[in-house]
């Protein structure tokens, strides 16, 4: 799950990383009291999730109160990259002398965690990688171990942050490591991360991914995902507790296990069609659950075909061919499905599907995953 910019720096001050200080505003008349009470210059930010806000016109420096009203008015219901602003996060305005960046992410081939740090912060980390990839310094850390004060010291000489933010930037790296740990992120990221010319380091911006596993312990992040951003397909499947991921393609996808479904995605794009989604229903998935998905499938307009690639382990092929009698009883599917069944009782599954009498131009059953994706491919594209 990703957190707003205002929510990641709620998440930073949790773990003792410096941010300013601020408040989220949602109306112009809002986004001048929180301008009074952090003390001008405020700087107004959008709060969209997608980077180059500033560059976008997202982030606005306001010395009094009608500078606000005249960004915050401008900023929100702008559309940034296809995001429409509803919310600005105001805080006051730091003097910056430097910009540097610094995150944590996990490298899932080395088992490890990484830490990349740079000097040259404030601008795009993938225009500094084509760059100048030498500026960035990138130090895998042992999960047992954690980060060190030494270790982080040592990691920002050698990112050439000048001496006099050295310890700054190492203390906040620690915290940033607690805050990726204990804070069960995916991704801690701050750019940039400034020294200011007083010479204090402090995060000027935030952005946070929650790692949704870890959301059983984290009873706080219901109000996170209150404000989370989805589409109206991904809000559909979450009241099914679908793993449903939304794309722009027209071919519908259900596959049980997430591998499966990612090779269906795969196939369907080798042998040239887009894929609708992302669809696992898991392993051991019942009537309901194949019922409950095509219902998210057929929610979403775009979908020409219905691709359903069930490989039986523990999924069973008579469920499966249950839930698909009893969607189609239930709901009018505007596609047709291509289907490949196959695995346990597979069989016994093509005969629930034979016997319920359902036409052709509604469901099509292909012995292999390529025929399958080939046919569904067809139909979507109106050959
Ligand atoms: P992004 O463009 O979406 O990544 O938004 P950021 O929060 O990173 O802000 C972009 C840029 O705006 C920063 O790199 C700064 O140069 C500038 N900026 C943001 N906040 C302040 C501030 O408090 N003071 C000053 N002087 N500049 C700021
Ligand atoms: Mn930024």
């Amino acid at each position: 799950m990703d957190l707003f910019e205002y929510q990641g720096k709620q998440y930073f001050a949790r773990f003792d990383i410096p941010v300013s200080p601020g408040g989220v505003a949602d109306t112009v008349d809002q986004a001048v009291t929180v301008a009074e009470s952090s003390g001008y210059p405020v700087v107004v930010k959008a709060q969209v999730q997608v980077g180059g806000r500033g560059k976008a016109g997202g982030i606005k420096l306001a010395n009094n109160a009608d500078e606000v009203r005249l960004h915050a008015g401008n900023i929100l219901g702008m559309d940034i990259k296809g995001h429409v602003v509803k919310r600005l996060w105001v805080e006051h305005a730091s003097d910056i002398a430097e910009e540097y960046y610094a995150s944590y992410t996990l490298d899932r081939a080395a088992k490890k965690h990484l830490l990349m740090l740079s000097a040259q912060g404030g601008v795009d980390i993938e225009e500094v990688a084509a760059k100048d990839p030498g500026a960035i310094v990138k130090l895998h850390i042992d999960p047992v171990d954690g980060i060190s004060s030494a270790t982080a010291r040592q990691a920002a000489i050698d990112a050439k942050i000048p001496a006099r933010a050295v310890d700054g930037v190492a203390s906040i790296l620690v915290q940033l490591y607690r805050c990726f740990t204990e804070g069960d992120c995916d991704l801690a990221e701050i750019n940039p991360l400034i020294l200011k010319p007083t010479g204090e380091v402090h995060a000027l911006d935030a952005k946070v991914s929650l790692d949704n596993n870890a959301s059983f312990r984290h009873p706080e992040w219901d109000d996170y995902r209150a404000t989370e951003e989805l589409d109206s397909r991904e809000q559909l499947a979450r009241t099914h507790d679908l793993q449903y991921i939304g794309l722009d393609g027209s071919v519908g996808i259900i596959a049980n296990g997430a591998g499966l479904a990612m090779s269906t995605l795969d196939v369907v794009n080798q042998v040239g069609g887009t894929a609708a989604n992302f669809l696992d229903i898991g392993g051991g998935a019942n009537a309901d659950v194949m019922a409950a998905a095509l219902e998210v499938i057929n929610f979403d307009q775009k979908v020409k075909s219905i691709f359903i690639n069930i490989f039986g382990g523990i999924t069973r092929g008579e469920e499966v061919a249950k839930g698909i009698v009893e969607a189609l009883g239930r709901v009018d599917l505007r596609a047709p499905i291509v289907i490949r069944l196959d695995g346990t009782n597979a069989e016994q599954g093509r005969e629930i599907l034979a016997k319920a009498g359902i036409p052709e131009s509604k469901l099509m059953s292909k012995p292999t995953m390529l025929e399958a994706a080939k046919s569904a491919v067809a139909i979507a594209n109106g050959k």
